[in-house]
């Protein structure tokens, strides 16, 4: 039986060439498997099932505003301050009724605050004037207010709206590059590895899982080895202990208790 005749442009004395394309495949730069990986994330949901970020906040402006303050500051120091602004203005017209000024008066205990109460002004006309006064919901809106980067727009995306976004702060970047889960430069670099390295599952919490294991465990001056559930399976050079800590569910997080 002839073999059925392919089309081709090639002429008869040119050998037709093949190119095959091959998908490259995404690289997960991580040294932990996918089966550590897994086993990583499983831990952290039984010591935080339900996992809550620690700025306080009662819609998703105020949430926008607090973590827009919170950039060098601590979240407890930042929930000082809002506890009273909020308050008074816990809308974007309101924010505008109450005045820079005022602003500044409230938020005064939080560094740079000269600077973030121009940004908490800005962005609020901004929400007034081209949102409706709605705090959008996709990142390429939120950063477009101002005072508001990736970061901050992440938190949003997944505080308010539900989606499994990774903000990348400090914690994260340190843990992520300390015990070589997903190391990277740049917090944006981080943030991509993150997103493939996590497994899907566990992504939602993840970033707060990070968070406050960077915040009470692995923290930055000392981590706490001898107090973490991953002791076992992290590869940090730092590492100070290879004994896991007891897998148990944690009390509810005290905000404020924690060593920077
Ligand atoms: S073992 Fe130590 S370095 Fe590794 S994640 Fe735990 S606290 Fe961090």
């Amino acid at each position: 039986m002839s073999s059925p005749k392919l089309k081709s442009s090639a002429t008869s004395s040119q050998p037709e060439k093949i190119i095959v394309r091959r998908k490259k495949k995404a690289t997960v730069r991580s040294v932990y498997s996918e089966a550590e990986r897994e086993e990583m994330f499983r831990r952290f949901s039984v010591q935080r099932p339900e996992p809550k970020g620690e700025l306080e906040h009662s819609n998703p402006f105020t949430l926008v505003v607090a973590v827009a303050l919170s950039a060098q500051a601590t979240d407890a120091g930042v929930n000082k301050a809002t506890r009273a602004l909020f308050k008074v203005a816990d809308t974007p017209q309101k924010m505008l009724d109450l005045g820079e000024e005022k602003v500044r008066d409230y938020i005064k205990t939080i560094g740079l605050y000269r600077n973030k109460a121009k940004n908490v002004i800005a962005l609020s006309r901004m929400l007034v004037d081209v949102f409706g006064g709605v705090v959008p919901q996709t990142r390429d809106e939120l950063v477009m207010l101002p005072g508001v980067g990736r970061k901050t727009a992440n938190v949003v995306l997944s505080m308010a709206f539900g989606q499994a976004t990774m903000a990348v702060d400090t914690h994260i970047f340190r843990i992520a590059n300390r015990i070589k889960l997903a190391p990277g430069k740049t917090p944006d670099e981080v943030e991509e590895r993150l997103m493939k390295v996590v497994p899907k599952h566990y992504l939602y919490h993840a970033h707060h899982w990070l968070i406050l294991h960077g915040r009470y465990t692995c923290k930055a001056r000392r981590a706490e080895c001898e107090h973490c559930v991953i002791a076992d399976l992290c590869r940090s050079p730092e590492k100070s202990c290879d004994i896991p800590a007891p897998l148990v569910e944690l009390p509810p997080q005290v905000i404020g208790e924690a060593v920077e």
